[in-house]
């Protein structure tokens, strides 16, 4: 139940419209953000509150702060946690759910389309089991930093709409940090392990009502297909196909794909120990509780099928009665992931070199230079972009060389300029084209551990304000932050990320 203070301090915001909480009771634990010691306010995304249809303007900062630490609770709000289940590395736990998560209610944006506001961090759920519902300053930042990245680099992402700090600490494995809450805005939460939780309950009727409740959220269309479940299942394996394509276009690594991170809107979720890959390695995984490699850059497509298939096994009583046929039906829908990933992957690594055909000698011209890339550790994002800047050179004295200076690297890119060549594209056409799909800037790991650091020794804000900045437009070059483009040096590198929440 809300306190008495928390229901003086209630600000009318917008609108709400919840459909969640009106799904039955075992769906979720209705639960109050714990009210915290001194909130203030890190930062808000104005543009996505307009977006959202959120009258702020009329809030003082301070209470702004109220808002987005859980203290006050916007009019229309009703505040749970979610549950789920979800396989963590390979192993099924029956019972996960929102622990440090509380879900405040759904709005309309202004596009018409329906999200999810939520906060991370804001205190203990029924379902915290041995944590403390809280989140430290790090991962909020790291979290709004890169969420943020990914939505303007074109990636189906959650966003970030609020950081505050809430003036206590959390203890964490270094000691007492700052602590924070994330606002987090979804086209919905759910996951391949709310499904889950229903299906190890051998729950149906709830199951029913989740896949109703999702179809009508994602995939209206599939209501009326002869078959809604299988209709259902082969949106949310298309929509992660294309997914985890722009993950791997970009040298995204997650980190922690268990089911209970991975959502059917096919928005990424959940950035925990996540890093875009700097040297190109395809066995590259930086999360420090990721010890085999489980997660790996090049092992995410595959892990992506699996999960998919334990959505296929949670559906199969929905997708036909006769439980053989249900399997037969759910496994061809989960092997044509196979296809549609490798066609989604295959164009956007070819249009990134600027090699728009479908022959087989593009495949094998792609795969030449990610082999060269890997063999001589080159910078995934800034060898790419470097292409861009090649196919404007061309060949001639003031050549660009993004793949060395040696024999073999010449030799390739001597073979990609009569590659190109062949095409009737003008080269300033096609350094554009590929410059907008080639970022310059994106988060990197040792940019955000900067930011991170700052914040914590000494509560400046200003490298994460700057770098956020940075990473709003990462298509464009711009000569204020030039110094955002660059990978770690060999002192800079970071070797591990964590989790840490
Ligand atoms: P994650 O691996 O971050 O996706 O989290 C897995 C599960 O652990 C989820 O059920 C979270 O809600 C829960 N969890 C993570 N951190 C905390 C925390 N500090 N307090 C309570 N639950 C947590
Ligand atoms: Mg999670």
């Amino acid at each position: 139940m809300p306190s008495a203070n928390r229901i003086l301090n209630a600000v009318q915001i917008g609108t709400f419209d919840n459909h969640y909480a009106k799904l039955p009771e075992r769906f979720f634990a209705r639960v109050a953000p714990k009210t915290v010691a001194a909130p203030r306010l890190i930062a808000v995304n104005h543009a996505l509150a307009q977006h959202l249809g959120l009258s702020l303007a009329h809030l003082a900062p301070q209470d702004q702060a109220l808002l987005f630490s859980g203290n006050a609770i916007p009019d229309g709000a009703e505040p749970i946690a979610t549950a789920y289940a979800g396989h963590q590395f390979g192993n099924f736990v029956p019972q996960l759910g929102d622990g440090r998560a509380i879900l405040l209610g759904e709005v309309i944006a202004r596009d018409g389309a329906r999200y999810d506001i939520q906060f991370k961090g804001s205190g203990p759920t029924l379902y915290s089991r041995n944590g403390d519902g809280r989140a430290a300053l790090g991962p909020v930042l790291r979290e709004y930093l890169v969420s943020e990245a990914m939505h303007a680099l074109g990636v189906p992402t959650t966003r970030a709409l609020a950081a505050t700090l809430t003036g206590e600490r959390v203890l964490r494995e270094q000691g007492p940090l700052p602590g924070a809450v994330l606002t987090r805005v979804a086209s919905s939460h759910i996951r391949v392990g709310t499904f889950q939780f229903f299906a190890a309950r051998e729950d149906q009727e709830a199951l029913r009502a989740l896949l109703d409740f999702a179809i009508a959220r994602h995939d209206p269309t599939a209501r009326e297909a002869e078959n809604p479940a299988l209709a259902f299942l082969q949106g949310v394996i298309k929509r992660q196909a294309s997914l985890i394509a722009q993950w791997m276009s970009l040298g995204f690594i997650h980190g922690v794909m268990n089911t209970d991170n991975m959502t059917v809107s096919g928005e990424t979720i959940d950035y925990g120990p996540c890093a875009f890959m700097e040297a190109y390695d395809p066995g590259k995984a930086y999360s420090f509780i990721d010890q085999f490699g489980r997660y790996a850059y090049a092992r995410q497509p595959a892990i992506a099928q699996w999960n998919l298939a334990r959505l296929a096994e949670a559906l199969l009583p929905l997708i036909d009665e006769d439980e053989e046929r249900a399997v037969a039906t759910a496994s061809a829908a989960i092997t044509g992931f196979g296809p549609l990933y490798t066609d989604a992957y295959r164009r956007a690594m070819r249009a990134k070199l600027g090699l728009d055909g479908s022959q087989a000698e593009d495949d094998e011209l792609l795969e030449t230079i990610l082999t060269r890339m890997h063999q001589a550790q080159l910078d995934f994002t800034g060898c790419f972009r470097s292409f861009a800047e090649a196919a404007l050179a061309g060949d001639g004295t003031h050549a660009v060389h993004p793949l060395g200076t040696d024999e073999i690297g010449q030799a390739i890119m001597t073979r990609w300029h009569a590659r190109l060549d062949r095409d009737a594209r003008s080269r300033a056409d096609l350094a554009a084209h590929m410059k907008s799909i080639n970022p310059v800037r994106i988060p990197r790991n040792h940019r955000i551990e900067e930011v991170i650091e700052a914040a914590i020794r000494s509560n400046d804000f200003e490298p994460f304000h700057r770098l956020h900045a940075a990473l709003q437009n990462p298509y464009q070059d711009d000569p204020a932050f030039t110094a955002y483009e660059a990978p770690a040096t060999q002192d800079e590198q970071v070797a591990a990320t964590f989790c840490g929440t």
